[in-house]
Formats: C-alpha cells, sequence, structure tokens
C-alpha cells in the first residue's frame, strides 16, 4: 500500500575525482587495485538470484598482462540460458507489481553504494578487466554509472507523470506497463555502465531481464552483480549469463514470450540479430522492441577560425583516451591547408609526451586494447597503411604484444578523402587526417556527411558564426551528437543525451527518457462516472413541425 504521493530526489551529476598526487581517492585506488591484482577472482553466473558454477571455466587475463591470471568464469550452456528465461519470467508478475518508488529505491541505494563503498571497487576491476587508466574508469564504471542510476529513476517519474487530459464526468489515465514478456540486454565491452544500463533501464521501467555481457567485460560484471545483491534487486529480475552469443540469442529470438532487445556493440552484429528477429517474428506474442546503439566514424571538422591548441588536445583526447575504443572517438579529421603546418607542428609535439603502459602506473596515459582479435586487426590496418602509396604514418604505426596488447597512437595522414581508414571504424588509437582547400568549405562537408555509413558523433572548431551555423545545417544528419569546439566523446547523462542513427543505431538516447520510453507499453485506461443509460443520441430526436 502506497497512501502517498513521493517525490524522487532531483538527481545531480556525479563529482569526478581528480586522482591528484597525494590525493585520498588516488590512496584508496591504489590499495584497491593491488589487492584484486593480488588474487584470482572466481565469477559464477546469477539466475535467479543464486550464483551458477558450472565444470566449464574461463581463465580472465588483463589486456596490459596476458600472462597474469586475474579471474576464472563459469560458463554456462544452452541450460542455462533456459533457466534465465523462466527465471525471469517467474520474477515479472512480482516485480511489476511493486510499487514504482519502491523499484526506484533499489536503484538510488545501488548509486549511493557505487558511490561510496563500492567505487573503488568497479573502477579497479575496469582498470584490470578493460584496461583503462584511472580517469577513464572513474568518468565510465564510477560517475556515469551513478548518473544512469540516479537521472533514470527521476526520468521514469516524469515519465508516469504524463497523462492524459480528463473531461467533465470522465478521469482518462495512461498505465506504463511493463513490456509482455522478458528483455535481453546485449552489452560491449569498452563501458561498464552502459553494460549496467542496459539492464538496468528495461527493469527499472518494471520488465525483467537476461543479460549477456561481452566476454571481455566480465571481470567487472563481478562487481555488479555484487552491486545488485547489496541494493537488494528482488531474485530473477536481473539474471546474468556467460554464455556463446549465437547460441545465446538462437534460443531467446525463438521464444514467444521475447518482448525486446538492448543493445550496444558493432553494426555487424546489430544487423544480424535484427535480421534474426525478423526471421522469427511469427513465433512472438507482441512485435519485440529493437533497440541498438552500435559503431561510428567519428569526425573532427577544424576550419582556419579555429583555435589551434583547441583542436589539438581534442584530437589527442578525442582519439586516443581509452585507445580509441569509444564509440565516439575521433577516427577521421579534416583540418584546413592553410593550418596544417601549425597544427601538425603542435599535435605531433604533444604526442611525444605521452606514455603508454600498464593502468597501475599512473603516468600511462595510454593503456592496452581489449584482445588479441583486436590487436590483430590493428597490426594489420598499420601494416596496409604502410604499403599505400595513397596516405602515410606521420606518428606512431607500432604494434608491440610481448607483454600486452599495445598499440602506439597513431596518426595518418592521407591524400584521398575516401581512404579506407576514413570510412572504417577501426576501434583503435588510430587516426586519419585529410586536408582540405580553404576555398572550397562546402565540398568538404559534402564529404564529411558522404564518407562513412555511421553517424554518431562529430565536433566542429571554428570561431567564425557563419561557419558554425552552416556546418549544422549541413552536416545535421551527420551525427546524433554534434560538438562545438569540444572533442567529440565524453557525453554526460542528462547533459548530452546519447546515440546516432544511419550505421550508428536507433537513437534512443541512452541516459534520457526517450530511452525508457521503449520499455514500457503504455495501457490507456478511460473511467465514466457518468450514467448513460440508453444508446439515443440528441441528434436522433423527433422532430417538431
Ligand atoms: P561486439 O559487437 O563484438 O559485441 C557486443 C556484444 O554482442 C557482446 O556481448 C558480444 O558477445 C555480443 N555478440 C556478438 N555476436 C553476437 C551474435 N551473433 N548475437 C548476439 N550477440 C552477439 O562489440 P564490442 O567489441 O564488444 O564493442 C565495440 C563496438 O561497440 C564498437 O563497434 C562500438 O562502436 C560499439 N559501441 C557503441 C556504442 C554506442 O553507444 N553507439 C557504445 C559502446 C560501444
Amino acid at each position: 500500500m502506497n497512501n502517498s504521493a513521493p517525490i524522487i530526489p532531483i538527481p545531480k551529476c556525479e563529482k569526478v575525482k581528480s586522482y591528484r598526487p597525494g590525493s585520498k581517492e588516488r590512496e584508496e585506488i591504489k590499495n584497491e587495485y593491488k589487492k584484486l591484482l593480488n588474487k584470482t577472482t572466481t565469477i559464477p553466473m546469477f539466475i535467479d538470484g543464486q550464483n551458477i558454477t558450472t565444470n566449464n571455466i574461463v581463465e580472465i587475463y588483463p589486456p596490459h598482462n596476458h600472462k597474469k591470471l586475474v579471474g576464472k568464469y563459469h560458463k554456462g550452456n544452452e541450460l542455462h540460458v533456459k533457466n534465465a528465461i523462466n527465471s525471469a519470467l517467474k520474477a515479472k508478475r512480482n516485480w511489476e507489481n511493486m510499487d514504482f518508488y519502491e523499484r526506484s529505491s533499489i536503484f538510488l541505494k545501488a548509486a549511493e553504494l557505487l558511490s561510496g563503498p563500492f567505487r573503488q571497487k568497479i573502477n579497479a576491476a575496469t582498470m584490470i578487466g578493460q584496461s583503462k587508466n584511472i580517469y577513464q574508469a572513474e568518468i565510465d564504471a564510477a560517475c556515469e554509472l551513478i548518473d544512469f542510476l540516479n537521472f533514470n529513476v527521476k526520468f521514469a517519474e516524469e515519465i508516469y507523470q504524463k497523462q492524459p487530459e480528463s473531461t467533465k464526468g470522465v478521469w482518462n489515465r495512461m498505465e506504463y506497463r511493463a513490456l509482455e514478456g522478458f528483455v535481453y540486454a546485449i552489452t560491449p565491452f569498452n563501458f561498464t555502465s552502459i553494460a549496467a544500463n542496459l539492464c538496468i533501464a528495461p527493469a527499472l521501467m518494471g520488465n525483467t531481464v537476461i543479460w549477456k555481457p561481452s566476454d571481455s567485460q566480465i571481470y567487472s560484471t563481478k562487481v555488479i552483480i555484487d552491486l545488485f545483491k547489496e541494493c537488494g534487486l528482488p531474485d530473477g529480475v536481473i539474471n546474468v549469463i556467460f554464455t556463446e552469443p549465437e547460441m545465446t540469442s538462437k534460443i531467446i529470438f525463438e521464444h514467444e514470450d521475447f518482448a525486446g532487445v538492448h543493445f550496444t556493440g558493432s553494426t555487424k552484429v546489430f544487423r544480424s540479430i535484427w535480421e534474426n528477429i525478423g526471421n522469427n517474428i511469427n513465433k512472438y506474442k507482441s512485435y519485440p522492441r529493437i533497440v541498438g546503439e552500435t559503431g561510428g566514424k567519428d569526425f573532427i571538422l577544424s576550419h582556419k577560425s579555429a583555435n589551434t591548441d583547441e583542436v589539438v588536445a581534442a584530437m589527442i583526447r578525442g582519439a586516443f583516451e581509452y585507445q580509441g575504443q569509444k564509440c565516439s572517438a575521433a577516427s577521421r579529421a579534416y583540418i584546413s591547408k592553410c593550418k596544417w603546418k601549425e597544427i601538425e607542428e603542435k599535435l605531433i609535439a604533444e604526442l611525444k609526451t605521452i606514455k603508454m603502459g600498464h593502468p597501475g602506473d599512473f603516468s600511462n596515459f595510454i593503456n592496452a586494447v581489449i584482445h588479441k582479435q583486436s590487436f590483430n586487426i590493428l597490426e594489420k590496418t598499420l601494416e596496409k597503411v604502410k604499403s599505400d602509396s595513397n596516405a602515410k604514418i606521420i606518428f606512431g604505426g607500432n604494434a608491440d604484444k610481448s607483454v600486452g596488447y599495445y598499440i602506439q597512437p597513431t596518426v595518418i595522414l592521407t591524400k584521398k578523402h575516401d581512404f579506407f581508414t576514413m570510412k572504417n571504424e577501426l576501434f583503435g588509437p588510430i587516426l586519419t587526417i585529410y586536408l582540405y582547400d580553404d576555398n572550397n568549405f562546402d565540398d568538404i562537408l559534402k564529404k564529411i556527411d558522404n564518407t562513412s555509413e555511421y553517424a554518431l558523433t562529430g565536433a566542429i572548431f571554428a570561431k567564425n558564426r557563419d561557419i558554425i551555423i552552416k556546418c549544422l545545417e549541413e552536416l545535421r544528419n551527420s551525427a546524433g551528437n554534434f560538438y562545438i569546439n569540444d572533442k567529440p566523446t565524453g557525453a554526460v547523462v542528462s547533459q548530452q543525451p546519447f546515440g546516432g542513427s544511419r550505421g550508428s543505431g536507433t537513437n534512443d538516447k541512452a541516459g534520457s527518457y526517450l530511452n525508457l520510453l521503449r520499455w514500457v507499453s503504455p495501457r490507456t485506461i478511460k473511467e465514466n462516472f457518468q450514467n448513460i443509460n440508453n444508446y439515443r443520441y440528441p441528434f436522433l430526436e423527433n422532430e417538431k413541425n
């Protein structure tokens, strides 16, 4: 019973800690990192509130040191997928019936735990398991996830409060039902916060979920499971399985109660998921919701009126932070010819100061790329570029996997605006630059718009307002997140809702009410208070002669 109308507290974005030398947080994270490194963490699956172990054990090694065993996870099979589905369906009724304010308090508690006792646990696990430096871990695993939790609860309240008009004698209501069935969350390796949010967002709206994380993010998944246990999430609301993706999807996409998929990952995989769902469309009780945020080929355009230092800082942060493994990472830049010498000089000088190595050494800006497959693709790309006369590597270009999967931050200068590294998502620390003629600015805008299949993020640098206005218009559909005089990465929940269209996804804007709307199926309820006791309308009355 809820004899009150509580108000969700007004959220504020979590403050990013600095981790300066001498700070308390620096001491704390160093201790937690060391503690984790010194043990081998066992990670069972999590179904119906139970830890599920199997005989199929997979070892986990950090990307920056492939000889150091840090964890072991229990891999599941078909039976575990089916058990997870049954668990989600069993938990559904109680969960969707639970008062929204009670559901909310579970997630608000999770946010509070992350801000306090879980902060360094999730940061350290993300640093080790996904090779992020402390700053990248802090803005992702701690801050963004805290923001997702706090803001989504507030957005959900706002959605529920949105009600239709009523007239005299009639009360109209909108009930924001959960979807009928279960939701499947498939998550990428590169953001701990996105991984957690893809299952938390549908769950907040009353859905029960099966979550299959990326194999390369299972180490920090363990902390999220611990968080679910600690914040009091009821059994079966979110079920976590470590299973083969194709097999898992086959079982789930053939189930009549499959109600929606919340995906983030590559465009290729998302397209195969959509196709798979389409092929099974006659099997479902409802039309499933398909939400996917996918790849990017994100650009920086620097006009001759731009400030050189700002452009260089944006290129370095935008292209190389987290080794370029952000969907929003700048991977193609268009620089005005007349400014190139100045920009090149500064860019190379700055890149020379960057250190690469493991995240335990806080002087390293760059760490390792996620795994061997990614390393191999990037190494091959560099070899291909070296032998192509249409491009030249002007910085970096080396790869070394003797200790970890290290790819040196690399800058390519190309003569071809549609060179393959200007078009294809590489997902590594590689930035390709094309110089354009200042007299032909309209042409470069067309090239930016047409070169790749993606439309996720993009940034323009200019002081000239007419140029900024022109870019806003001409590049309207080239990016779902558009930046003016800022790098194209680092979207903050509630401030820059995130997502792109074209090949980059369904643009349902994670971290906004728009995403939450995909996880509800509204029921309109009209209640009549008047007595209408015969069918005759006044127009039927006899006319008087
Ligand atoms: P990925 O596509 O390789 O894997 C993503 C998830 O899909 C993983 O859990 C994986 O196991 C699963 N998967 C793989 N094959 C599958 C199949 N056939 N059926 C069902 N699931 C399957 O991506 P990744 O390497 O983990 O992440 C990098 C990609 O994610 C990049 O393309 C990046 O741009 C994208 N990304 C996009 C956003 C965004 O918001 N647009 C955010 C983060 C990452």
